[in-house]
């Protein structure tokens, strides 16, 4: 195996990402060396690099979308861990050396406070993040946590399967805070919505798709996927919503989503970082609507995500790039050059 490898590394806030060679880094106990295939791009990328979430100990590789074959794997953990319990959240056998896996956002969690033993990992305080507390998927290898690694459905190219690991998970995870609702809104219709929307065609729902005012591309995009509507965020859908997701980090669309939502309707904001929500009347809320946001994910959203997306079947749409290039897809993120998911392939 190599001994060095190609990186790009964050240094510091509102500084381009800077291409490095590394060592490769040795997988400790219980953790795995992966050789990077494919890593998403998130918005998630974005508010790390703005400083929106903190990256406490830089330099830092980002990328927590990453699709991987196991190189090899360290010491077994030590005796008490990984504990019957935690193996059972795992919901899976270890993966082996050959084996394809995918590694998300959620990198590590302490397994024994009240959030971890309820079911609510995503809410553990100790919590550590791929590609903000761990080095991520862009660079050539990586090191993760064999138990927060998935087995990937193999009907999907390394690229094509990327973006399920957060964009996809995470609006799963954001969908099912809608419960039973029919009519469901997305505002913003990047890589999360147009993975929900086959999702939501899949289950009888209608999807709305909420744009900004006159890009043709991304509604026009939403309505080959399945949407029964797509319009500016400030429009009003042509019946009110039983529920709404909001992926666009933008506080204003909190107000918009509350007014096109039904009685007893529910807005989800399904990003780690939004711009402040301007006041809004009480009316606005009143009749049991519901305002909440979703954070981060579990194993088990994961699992279930995973095994529903090949029955969908979920087809993503991604443009690649290349590893030296990871500044280019980011920029393009930003400026919302292209429809779909951004998947960097060292
Ligand atoms: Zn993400
Ligand atoms: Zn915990």
């Amino acid at each position: 195996m190599a001994e060095g490898m190609r990186a790009m590394i964050f240094e510091g806030v509102g500084r381009p990402l800077r291409a490095v060679q590394r060592k490769v880094p040795s997988p400790g106990p219980g953790e795995l060396l992966l050789r990077v295939h494919a890593c998403g791009v998130c918005r998630t990328d974005l508010h790390l690099l703005d400083g929106e979430v903190e990256i406490s100990s830089p330099p830092r590789v980002l990328g927590h979308q990453i699709v991987a074959t196991v190189e090899a794997a360290g010491e077994p953990a030590q005796a008490s861990e990984p504990s019957e319990a935690d193996r059972q959240r795992a919901g899976a056998a270890s993966p082996r050396v050959g084996d394809r896996v995918g590694v998300p956002w959620l990198g590590w969690s302490c397994g024994e406070c009240r959030w971890c033993l309820s079911g609510r990992e995503n809410l553990c305080p100790q919590a550590r993040f791929t590609g903000c507390d761990i080095d991520g998927g862009m660079a050539e290898y990586a090191v993760a946590d064999a138990r927060f690694c998935f087995p990937i459905p193999s009907g999907f190219p390394d690229d094509q399967a990327a973006p399920l690991m957060c964009a996809g998970l995470i609006g799963y995870r954001a969908l099912r805070m809608c419960g039973e609702a029919k009519r469901i809104g997305l505002y913003g219709f990047g890589a999360s919505a147009h993975i929900l929307a086959q999702v939501c065609s899949s289950q009888g729902r209608e999807v709305y798709a909420f744009t900004r005012a006159g890009d043709e591309a991304a509604q026009r995009f939403a309505r080959e996927l399945g949407a029964v509507w797509a319009g500016a965020s400030e429009q009003t859908p042509p019946q009110p919503l039983d529920a709404a997701i909001v992926f666009a980090p933008d506080g204003a669309l909190v107000p918009l989503a509350l007014a096109a939502v039904a009685p007893a309707g529910t807005v989800v904001c399904g990003g780690i970082h939004m711009s402040d929500i301007p006041s809004f009347p009480y009316s606005a809320l009143w009749r049991e609507r519901v305002l909440r946001s979703v954070a981060n994910l579990t194993r088990a959203d994961g699992h279930e995500f995973l095994t529903l997306a090949p029955q969908v079947p979920v087809k993503t749409r991604v443009s690649s790039y290349a590893l030296a290039d990871a500044n280019q897809a980011l920029d393009d993120l930003r400026a919302g050059r292209f429809t779909g998911a951004a998947v960097i392939v060292p």
